[in-house]
């Protein structure tokens, strides 16, 4: 399984399969497994038939890694868009984006002004933005910026990976803010002196997290993302043994992503889907097929089904 881990992963760098699968017309109908689609309009539609279903969104603008100013400011422009046409589902809805998508392998202080510049907007119409954690090689300017902009009262959370070392410094130094975290395990490939590799040490740590987010929901707001029923039940438990009311804390899942699971956490909980647009979803899409290979005979179906 890490082996296939590793090559989806890989994969997902890959230009010439990226062009092959974003420019044919069934590369665009695969991705709808897990992209709501590439235009706003059917964003839209998508964010108002979950909430008709009672399940909140998080809505990302696809789009990474970005080494050029043009593309970067372009995202912004779609992410002031997209609060406007969010507004209306203020209660429901939230916005997630990545700092790669805005910079900051270009300048920091560019990134910056850029995720100002959405989070005032963001800020105006009343949407919580979320800022998503990506290589770790990365962390000490995201985990930068998103200080200052709660320094500065601006209503953007962040993600700790529990597969880092650092994952309980870094709760801790964000407890001292009212902010939202989502606790992940992590998706990316990283070296063995910053994140474990066995996946069993990566899932206690993610539920003594867990824990640790739970004793603490008088400050923060703790957004459990993850797939992994075992854990989900693990802190349905915790809450209730801890005395933790149920709109204190919710859980999380990506669009697309085992939908009666879906059906099932939502019956008790508060469920929160991840749900990305755009027509950059080329990676995305491959890290989805990285954390379960089998994803990949729905897409060979598709191409000769
Ligand atoms: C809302 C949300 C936001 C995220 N944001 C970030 C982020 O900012 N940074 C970051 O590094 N990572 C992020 N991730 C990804 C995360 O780190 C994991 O890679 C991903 O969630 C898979 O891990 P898991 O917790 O579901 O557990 P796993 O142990 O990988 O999976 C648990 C179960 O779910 C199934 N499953 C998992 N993924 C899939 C899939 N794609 N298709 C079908 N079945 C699947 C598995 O087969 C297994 O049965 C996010 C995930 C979610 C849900």
């Amino acid at each position: 399984m890490g082996l296939l881990r590793d090559f989806f992963i890989a994969l997902s760098h890959n230009k010439t399969l990226e062009r092959f699968l974003t420019s044919t017309r069934l590369g665009r109908k695969i991705s709808r497994r897990f992209v709501a689609g590439e235009t706003l309009d059917e964003l839209v539609e998508v964010v108002r038939r979950l909430k008709e279903e009672g399940i909140y969104t998080t809505v990302a603008f696809l789009g990474e890694h970005y080494k050029a100013k043009e593309p970067a400011l372009r995202s912004v422009e779609e992410y002031l868009r997209l609060a406007d046409a969010l507004a209306p589902f203020r209660e429901y809805s939230e916005i997630s984006l990545k700092l790669t998508q805005l910079g900051l392998e270009i300048d920091r202080d560019f990134t910056y002004e850029n995720l100002k510049r959405i989070a005032e907007k963001a800020k105006s119409v009343g949407l919580y933005v979320n800022v998503d954690t990506e290589e770790s090689r990365l962390l000490d300017d995201t985990l930068w910026i998103v200080k200052r902009m709660n320094d500065e009262g601006y209503p953007v959370g962040t993600v700790i990976q529990a597969y880092l070392y650092r994952a309980r410094e870094i709760l801790d130094e964000l407890s001292r803010y009212r902010i939202n975290l989502r606790l992940v395990k992590g998706a990316y490939k990283e070296p063995p002196d910053v994140a474990f590799q066995d996946k069993r040490k990566v899932d206690e740590n993610f539920k003594s997290l867990a824990v640790e987010m739970l004793r603490r929901t008088d400050r923060i707001y703790p957004e459990f993302a993850t797939h992994d029923e075992r854990i989900i039940s693990f802190i349905m438990r915790k809450a209730e043994e801890l005395g933790v009311p149920k709109d204190k804390y919710e859980f999380q899942m990506l669009y697309g992503v085992r939908l009666g699971l879906q059906r099932k956490v939502k019956r008790t909980h508060r469920l929160r889907l991840y749900v990305p647009y755009g027509s950059h979803w080329y990676p995305y899409f491959m890290r989805r097929l990285a954390e379960r290979p089998a994803n990949v005979w729905f897409v060979l179906r598709g191409l000769f089904g």
